[in-house]
């Protein structure tokens, strides 16, 4: 085992006993089933109202509100990828597959292997989201804005999650026995993602325009996939050089207001320490693990980084650039 790793194994066992562990991972698959179907039931609306509908100020707050909900529903495939949505691994994938990862034409079996590998690797050199958080690259002011917009970052997320399961790499599978198997679609698969693909497809051509396929569909989803990134930024960027910041553990949490969380972090994704010391814990519990974490870190005396804003380390890194 890594001396990182180690300590993230020393914290998580300090700050949470196993008792607690076991009540807070319980899952209430019944959340899961309210929160993705309150996301649908809003996309459809703004679907259903946007039809004959071309002004412009409506079209712009359902945008807005598509893309709030197409990135809650994609926190939700996140727990989906650490498969703690059901008890049962096939219900959850399929449920996770059949309701939010086909209509970006994603499988959960497959495209999870990015993420996992990001728990397990954080702070080494091969996490492959690396590149979303290090300073390497952000050294001048150009290139932190650049990166910042997420715009050049969205084209190597595609790259990693959807190309890179099928790209043989012999180093990066020897260290991750867990993770060497070569996935492929399966029947399943290739029918999921047809069928929401075609769901997708058939509405918009039919009742809406493929201009608004573009604008209500395509764009908020490539929307989501840049807060995503920034978010990530935030979470685990340091300001200060990379051989320093991994040496903290990179562990943040957020206690943001409102209109942050419907942003950039639905379903208490802000408490993402929490989630990285105990990937077992739903989401609908890391409010709670979060409180409960606190008061045994202050007894402990350990120290859990929180911001009160997702700007906070931006700022922060900001200044850095301009001190360098
Ligand atoms: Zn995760």
């Amino acid at each position: 085992m890594s001396d990182l790793k180690k300590k993230y194994r020393e914290l998580s066992c300090k700050l949470l006993n196993p008792n607690e562990i076991q009540q807070l991972s319980k899952l209430r698959p019944k959340f899961v089933v309210f929160d993705t179907l309150k996301s649908w039931i809003l996309i459809l609306i703004c679907f259903l109202l946007s039809i004959r509908n071309t002004n412009i100020f409506f079209n712009l707050i359902a945008l807005i509100v598509i893309t709030t909900q197409i990135y809650s529903l994609l926190i939700i495939a996140h727990d989906g990828f650490h498969r703690r949505l059901f008890h049962n691994k096939n219900i959850n994938d399929l449920w996770n597959d059949f309701f939010i990862l086909g209509f970006m034409g994603a499988i959960t079996r497959i495209n999870n292997k990015n993420h996992l590998t990001h728990h397990l690797r954080l702070c080494e050199f091969d996490d492959p989201d690396r590149y979303k958080y290090q300073s390497k690259g952000r050294s001048s002011m150009m290139e932190f804005f650049f990166k910042i917009s997420s715009i050049p970052l969205i084209f190597y997320s595609f790259k990693n999650i959807f190309i890179k399961p099928f790209l043989k790499n012999k180093k990066f599978n020897n260290k991750n026995k867990k993770y060497l198997t070569i996935p492929s679609y399966s029947i399943r698969d290739i029918l999921i993602i047809f069928s929401c693909q075609t769901l997708i497809f058939y509405f918009f051509l039919n009742y809406l325009s493929f201009l608004k396929l573009i604008y209500l569909w395509f764009i908020p989803m490539a929307l989501a996939q840049s807060i995503d990134i920034f978010r990530v930024f935030s979470e685990h960027s340091r300001p200060m050089i990379d051989e320093i910041s991994d040496k903290s553990l990179r562990l943040s949490n957020f206690k943001i207001n409102c209109l942050e969380r419907l942003f950039f972090s639905p379903h208490n994704m802000n408490f993402h320490a929490t989630h990285h010391l105990w990937t077992s814990i739903p989401y609908y519990n890391l409010r709670k693990a979060t409180i409960l974490v606190e008061q045994n870190a202050i007894k402990r005396r350990e120290i859990i980084l929180t911001y009160k804003s997702y700007f906070e380390p931006i700022n922060n890194f900001y200044q850095y650039v301009r001190s360098i």
